[in-house]
C-alpha cells in the first residue's frame, strides 16, 4: 500500500553478513505490530546484506513506537546484525520526470571513470535513483536509473565523457518501449564479423593493396560507395568461383556475436544482417546463426568465375536504411522498437532510422553521429544496453 504524506512511517534498515532467513525473520518480529509494508529494498554485496523496510507506524493501541524498536534491536543483535530506525512520515517521494538508463560499460570501470560520469550526471540536475550492475563478463557494466533531466539531454552530456574516460556510456530513456525493442539489425563487415569480406576476396585475386587504394579514395570522399563498390569488383573479374568457399571459411565472427544472436532469439527478438559485401557470405551467416533477414550484393559468377560485376539492387548507405525499414515492416515491429549495429558511414542512415542505433567500434564520425557507442571488442554487450544482466544470458545459453 502506499502511505500518505502525513501518515507517519518507519524506516527499519539492516545491515550485516548476509545468510538465508534474514528477510523473513525481520518481517517476523514486525507481524505482530499491526504494521503495513510500504516498500521494501534489499541487495547483497559480497555477502553483506542491506534490507531497509519502509513500514507504516504501529496501530493505536497494539504497541508503541519505542517496543517496536526494542524489539527489532533486540532481534538484530541476537542474528549479529546492525539495526537502524529512522520515524518519518509518508512514503518516498515521487520520481523525478525524464527517466533514463545509463548503462556504463568499463574493460575495466575504474573508480575515476565512475566519478567522472555520476558527477556529469548531478552537474546535468539529474538524480541517480537505482544503481544495478548488469554484468562482470566480458566487462563491467553497471546501470543507473537516473530521473530529473531529459534523456536527450544527458546523452549529449555524457558522451563526451565517455570518449574521454575510455568507458562506454550509453543512455536510453525508461518505460516500455525498451521492453518492447524485437528486431535487432546488424552491418556484417567489422560488426558481426572481424574481417572486411572484399578485402578476402582481394587477397586471393592478388588485388590487395589496390582495393586498398580503392578504399583510401572512397574515405577521402573521392567516390561514393557504389562507385568503390564498382571498382572494387571489378578487379576481382577472373577469379575462380571456388574462392567463394576459401572466404567463408576465412571468416571470424566478432566475440560475442554467437551470444548476442543465441539470446536474442530466445528473448524472441528477430535478427537480421545488411552488408554492403556478398550474399555468397551473409547467407552462410545467415544459415549458420539461424538469422531471420540478411541482404546484400551477390557477385555475378558466370561459368565458374567472377565477372567483376555485382547484379541486382545495390546495398548502400541509403539502401541499409531501406531494408531495416522493410524487414520491420515483414517482422510487424514498429521502427521505434528497431535496434541498428554499424560501425562505418555506411550504416548511419540504418542507425539513425532505427528506435536505438549503436555504432560499434565505429569511426569517430559515426560514434558522434549515433544514438549510443560501444566501444569494446565484445558484440554481446549490445544486450546490456537492453538491460538484459549477464545472468540472464548465461540462463538462456544454458537452457539450450
Ligand atoms: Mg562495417
Amino acid at each position: 500500500m502506499s502511505a500518505s504524506s502525513d501518515a507517519p512511517t518507519l524506516l527499519i534498515k539492516i545491515f550485516g553478513r548476509d545468510r538465508p532467513g534474514i528477510t523473513a525473520g525481520l518481517f517476523r518480529t514486525l507481524a505482530g505490530y499491526g504494521l503495513d509494508v510500504v516498500d521494501i529494498e534489499q541487495t547483497v554485496t559480497r555477502g553483506r546484506i542491506t534490507l531497509c523496510a519502509l513500514v507504516t507506524a504501529p496501530a493505536t493501541g497494539v504497541a508503541t513506537e519505542g517496543a517496536l524498536r526494542a524489539t527489532v534491536h533486540g532481534w538484530a543483535e541476537s542474528v549479529g546484525l546492525q539495526a537502524e530506525i529512522l520515524s518519518g512520515t509518508g512514503d518516498n517521494p515521487p520520481r523525478g520526470h525524464g527517466r533514463s538508463h545509463v548503462t556504463v560499460l568499463g574493460h575495466p570501470l575504474t573508480a575515476g571513470a565512475t566519478a567522472a560520469v555520476t558527477a556529469a550526471i548531478t552537474a546535468t540536475g539529474g538524480n541517480i535513483d537505482r544503481i544495478f550492475r548488469l554484468a562482470k563478463y566480458p566487462v563491467t557494466a553497471v546501470e543507473f536509473a537516473v530521473s530529473g533531466v531529459p534523456t536527450g539531454e544527458l546523452r549529449t552530456v555524457l558522451a563526451p565523457e565517455s570518449s574521454a574516460l575510455g568507458v562506454d556510456v550509453a543512455v536510453v530513456s525508461a518505460g516500455l518501449q525498451r521492453r518492447a525493442q524485437r528486431l535487432v539489425v546488424m552491418d556484417v563487415d567489422s560488426t558481426l564479423i572481424q574481417d572486411e569480406v572484399i578485402e578476402l576476396f582481394a587477397g586471393h585475386a592478388g588485388c590487395e593493396a589496390e582495393v586498398a587504394g580503392v578504399t583510401a579514395r572512397a574515405m577521402r570522399g573521392e567516390l561514393d560507395f557504389e562507385q568503390s563498390l564498382h571498382a572494387r569488383v571489378a578487379l576481382l573479374a577472373g577469379l575462380d568461383a571456388s574462392v567463394v568457399e576459401k572466404v567463408r571459411a576465412q571468416v571470424r565472427l566478432t566475440p560475442g556475436a554467437r551470444t548476442l544472436v543465441r539470446t536474442l532469439k530466445r528473448l524472441g527478438y528477430q535478427v537480421g544482417v545488411v552488408s554492403g559485401g556478398f550474399t555468397q557470405v551473409t547467407d552462410a551467416l545467415r544459415e549458420e546463426l539461424g538469422l531471420d533477414f540478411a541482404a546484400a550484393n551477390t557477385l555475378e559468377i558466370v561459368d565458374g568465375r567472377l565477372t567483376g560485376r555485382v547484379t541486382g539492387e545495390i546495398v548502400d548507405r541509403a539502401g541499409k536504411a531501406r531494408l531495416l525499414r522493410s524487414f520491420a515492416a515483414a517482422a510487424g515491429v514498429p521502427l521505434a522498437q528497431t535496434v541498428a549495429i554499424g560501425d562505418g558511414a555506411n550504416d548511419l542512415d540504418m542507425l539513425n532510422a532505427a528506435g536505438l542505433g549503436v555504432a560499434f567500434n565505429a569511426k569517430p564520425l559515426v560514434r558522434e553521429a549515433a544514438h549510443t557507442a560501444v566501444n569494446v571488442p565484445f558484440l554481446d554487450t549490445v544486450l546490456y544496453l537492453l538491460g538484459i544482466t549477464r545472468e540472464e544470458v548465461e540462463a538462456a545459453g544454458v537452457a539450450e
